[in-house]
């Protein structure tokens, strides 16, 4: 049997960058994963360049529920940290918006970094790994390639999110067969979808997107939104959806800086002879402003002839819009997976297993989820740091 220091499950952005980590003469260290190329999310994340970290980084961006466990890991490897790889390896970045980086270029650079920092260890491709099981004081780890024998294994295989681009529950497959607990899972960052009859409103919007804001329990967000042929979607909603629970209703703003029914009512003396259409494409696209003035009869009637309580309403429906999805688009569409490893079963310094020492698990698999804006990269590389570091420290 094949013999290694330091196996990790999933070359995906914490696998790679453990790897990295973990490195040090005369360790012997192996990557494996079944897909036929490393990080495929990293590839497609942030719309193709990648949101790599988020300089706001602190725990109350992460849910979980323990919210404190993140807290050590994260602050022993600030993003500032991973800025300063990036800008080593020559790669152009931007900050987008609050504390948003992403490359200029392609997010593939940020793979190609990783590999880089990780040369020296052995990256085995299309090898899916089947089994672990514990036998004398070390590890087997199976693979669809033979069993390799293995001092520590770091788990880092993901959530469930995106099936079609290799992602599995292996990762909590093999934590309960440790004996770990495993917190429910379910998509977050994802779209929300509606029932038919909201769905028949918001249909001929789709495509259409408008700045917003949604106040709630989770947090107050104000991003775009996006209508879709199946509910909304958009950074604005994707934040929310980590945080809506079925049943529930959203209470949505669709023009944030603006009170619409008190700005339709002074308009109403200076230009009255303006049709309700066009009075509101003031403050909303022409689209929404038709849709809305369309809904309540009076697209084409003259602003002047409308009473307060007709204009409190159409405020209402822009400033305070209440809709209640029916469910999410799921694993299918999710950038993440809520839940995950149980975060009691794991030490917060060094990621391992409380009770079974050699075996760790980091990135998405582990019960801590950050909010869209690079936090779940700065989760991967912070989780995959503490466990790379204590790796070589035994
Ligand atoms: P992954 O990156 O999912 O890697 C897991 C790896 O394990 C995969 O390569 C998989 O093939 C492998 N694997 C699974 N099961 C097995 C098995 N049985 N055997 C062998 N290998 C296995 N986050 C941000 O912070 N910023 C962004 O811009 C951003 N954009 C995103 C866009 C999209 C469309 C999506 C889907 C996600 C995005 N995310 C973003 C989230 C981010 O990609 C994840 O949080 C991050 O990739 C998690 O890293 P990970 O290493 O834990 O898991």
């Amino acid at each position: 049997m094949e013999h290694a220091d330091l196996v990790i499950l999933g070359a995906g952005a914490a696998g790679l960058f453990c790897a990295g980590t973990a490195l040090a003469p005369g360790l012997r260290v192996v990557v494996i994963d079944h897909a036929a190329k490393p990080a495929e999310k990293i590839r497609i994340s942030g719309g193709g360049r990648c949101n790599f970290t988020n300089l706001a980084t602190s725990r109350d961006r992460f849910l979980s529920q323990n919210p404190r466990f993140a807290a050590s890991a994260l602050s022993r490897y600030r993003p500032e940290a991973f800025v300063a790889l990036v800008d080593r390896a020559g790669i152009a970045w931007h900050e987008k918006t609050q504390g948003q980086l992403f490359c200029d270029g392609r997010a593939t650079q940020i793979t190609d970094m990783l590999l880089a920092r990780m040369r020296g260890a052995e990256l085995r491709l299309g090898t899916a790994v089947t089994a672990v099981r514990a036998a004398g004081g070390r590890f087997e780890v199976q693979t669809g390639d033979g069993t390799l024998s293995a001092a520590r294994v770091v788990v880092a295989t993901g959530g469930k999110s995106i099936p079609k681009m290799g992602a599995t529950g292996f990762a909590y497959d093999i934590a309960r067969t440790f004996g770990l607990r495993v917190t429910e899972t379910r998509a977050g960052l994802v779209p929300l979808t509606f029932a038919e009859q909201d769905l028949a409103r918001c249909r001929p919007l789709a495509g259409l997107s408008v700045e917003a804001r949604i106040r709630h329990r989770g947090g107050d967000f104000r991003d775009a939104l996006l209508f879709t042929h199946r509910g909304l979607s958009g950074p604005v909603i994707l934040q929310i959806s980590s945080f809506w629970q079925p049943g529930e209703m959203l209470e949505i703003d669709l023009a944030p800086d603006i009170d619409v029914a008190q700005a339709l009512k002074a308009q109403r003396s200076k230009a009255g002879r303006m049709t309700m259409a066009t009075a509101l494409a003031q403050f909303l696209p022409q689209r929404l402003a038709d849709s809305i003035a369309r809904d309540e009869d009076v697209a084409d009637r003259r602003l002047a002839d409308q009473t307060n309580a007709l204009l409190q309403t159409i405020g209402s429906r822009v400033n305070r819009w209440q809709i209640r999805p029916v469910g999410t688009e799921g694993y299918r569409t999710a950038e993440v997976t809520l839940g995950g490893i149980d975060t009691r079963d794991l030490d917060a310094r060094s990621m391992q297993a409380r009770q079974v020492r050699g075996l760790h698990f980091i990135g998405e698999c582990v019960d801590v989820t950050g909010w869209l804006g690079g936090y779940n990269f700065q989760w991967a590389w912070a989780s995959a740091q503490a466990a790379g570091e204590a790796v070589r420290r035994e």
